[in-house]
């Protein structure tokens, strides 16, 4: 179904102290939508996904994944479920480098999910192939450039089944000739029909691969508009501004 909800965010708070970093977001993401999240620095967008796999407790408010509000009491005993159900690749690739790639992408499927070992490779096989790296399953993260470190750890992602990937600002590491490999990857995952959640400085990808666009400044969603409307017509004067900047 083209409309189910994945994901709705109700009435988000989050403060640091005293510090009100998110101001009652209230948001919802459909299965298969891809939804690019920009705005200037501080203005809460980590914390935002933070909070949305619970890397962040929010302070109040809902976040229901699948119906279930993953905030509510006596949730926090199924927070291994709920966080599985979200990948979510940083800005650092945060792969183990004590470990080489296959041992990377099958740790997780093998001790979280219980999955078998020879299934684990097999998939992470496919999925490397998917990624253009199929013949780097023997290497270590030293022996890898930043591009093919974020491949590898959007790789380890999925090797989760999550049903929705979160990215924060996944390809603002990588030298500029990096950028296009990573941003490739996450065209295709688009394509594939992943439902994807992507904080990014790329205004390009925000405009060409998502389909909807939110502008998040000072905590709260000043805009949230299909990505060509958005671009096309930008109604804040806090975005007008914003773009004015970095197109
Ligand atoms: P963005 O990702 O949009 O740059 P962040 O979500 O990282 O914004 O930060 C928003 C605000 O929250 C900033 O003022 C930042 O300093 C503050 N902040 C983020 N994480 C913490 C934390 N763990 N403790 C205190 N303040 C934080
Ligand atoms: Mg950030």
């Amino acid at each position: 179904m083209a409309s189910e909800n994945v994901l709705q965010v109700i009435d988000l708070c989050k403060s640091f102290h005293k510090l009100e970093v998110l101001k009652n977001i209230s948001v919802t993401f459909k299965k298969n939508e891809v939804v690019s999240i920009i705005g200037p620095s501080g203005g809460g967008k980590s914390t935002f996904l933070r909070c949305l796999n619970l890397l962040e407790k929010p302070t109040s408010g809902q976040i229901l994944i699948d119906g279930v509000d993953i905030c509510a009491k006596g949730q926090s005993k199924h927070i291994d479920q709920h966080r599985q159900k979200m990948g979510m690749v940083f800005q650092q690739f945060n792969l183990f480098n004590n470990m080489n790639v296959m041992k990377n992408l099958t740790a997780g499927p093998v001790r979280i999910k219980g999955m078998d070992r020879a299934e684990a490779e097999e998939k992470a096989l496919e999925l490397l192939g998917r990624v253009g790296l199929a013949d780097r399953a023997d290497a270590y993260p030293s022996q890898l450039s930043g591009g093919q470190k974020q491949r590898i750890a959007i790789v380890r992602s999925l090797m989760m089944d999550p049903e929705v990937m979160l990215f924060d600002e996944p390809t603002s590491a990588l030298d500029p000739e990096m950028i296009g490999e990573v941003l490739d990857v996450m065209k295709n995952l688009a394509e594939s029909g992943m439902t994807m959640i992507v904080v990014t400085h790329e205004m390009r990808f925000a405009r060409e691969v998502s389909s909807r666009t939110i502008f998040l400044d000072g905590g709260h969603i000043e805009e949230d508009k299909p990505s060509h409307e958005l671009f096309a017509h930008p109604e804040s004067p806090r975005l007008i501004s914003f773009l004015n900047k970095v197109l």
